[in-house]
């Protein structure tokens, strides 16, 4: 469903930097996809393509068969919206919102109707374990719970493909395992998963961990197939 095919990127500048050196992937739906590599390697922009928010300056993306090169900002952001969700290490959660607000903040943007949006934004947090916290502040959960909340709200348009980018980096271990088993949830329910690490026991839950060096993307070991 995801197919990079010779997709680079060179930011302008000046000076032009060469992010993401042309590369070739193809991630089938249902993939736990792994990524690793140094800091400042490419990570976030390789995900940044992937999610639509960057488009490679040279090669091709296709998702789900559409050449996302050929489409305008609004049929781009549209795709974007019924396709992916995105999940960061930050959470990005508004301090002053209860956990189903900030979901139904999300659901306004989907003009789902307001009636809807309470129902749907508990049933999400329920799907996520935390349909008891829905009326808790951020300021009040622990980490974890955080980023079940931010996940929750990721899944709000129903993505096919989840990014997330270093989502344990702020948990501890026995937090960042119940996100991961979360995340590992979602894929058995047919959710393409891709999660950028710099912990190599994260990476070794994949079902394939690619690897990015100075901009060169590479599968160092295909694990391909699910056990
Ligand atoms: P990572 O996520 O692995 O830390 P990034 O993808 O963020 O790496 O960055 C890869 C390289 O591209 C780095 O050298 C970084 O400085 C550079 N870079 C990232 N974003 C921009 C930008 N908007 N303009 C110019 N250079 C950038
Ligand atoms: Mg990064």
């Amino acid at each position: 469903m995801i197919s990079l095919e010779g997709a680079g990127l060179t930011y302008p500048g000046p000076p032009a930097v060469t992010a993401l050196l042309p590369c070739d992937l193809e991630v089938h739906q249902g993939d736990f996809v792994t990524v690793v590599g140094p800091s400042g390697s490419g990570k976030s922009t390789f995900l940044n393509i992937v999610g639509l928010l960057d488009s490679p300056t040279q090669g091709r993306y296709r998702l789900s068969g559409v050449d996302t090169g050929q489409l305008g900002d609004a049929t781009r952001s549209a795709l974007r919206g019924r396709r992916i969700g995105f999940v960061f290490q930050a959470f990005h959660l508004l301090p002053h919102r209860t956990a189903a607000e900030n979901v139904q903040l999300a659901l306004v943007y989907r003009r789902v109707a307001r009636r809807e949006r309470a129902d749907r934004a508990r049933e999400l947090l329920a799907r996520v374990g935390l349909g008891h916290r829905a009326d808790a502040l951020p300021t009040t959960l622990s980490g974890g719970e955080r980023q079940r909340v931010a996940i929750a709200r990721a899944l709000v348009g129903t993505p096919s493909v989840l990014l997330c980018d270093e989502p344990t980096g702020n948990l501890d271990t026995a937090t960042s395992e119940q996100v991961l088993g979360l995340l590992e949830e979602l894929n058995s329910d047919g959710v393409t998963i891709v999660v950028i690490t710099h912990d190599p026991s994260v990476a070794a839950r994949g079902t394939r961990t690619l690897s990015i060096r100075d901009g060169v993307l590479t599968e160092p070991q295909a694990r391909r197939g699910h056990v």
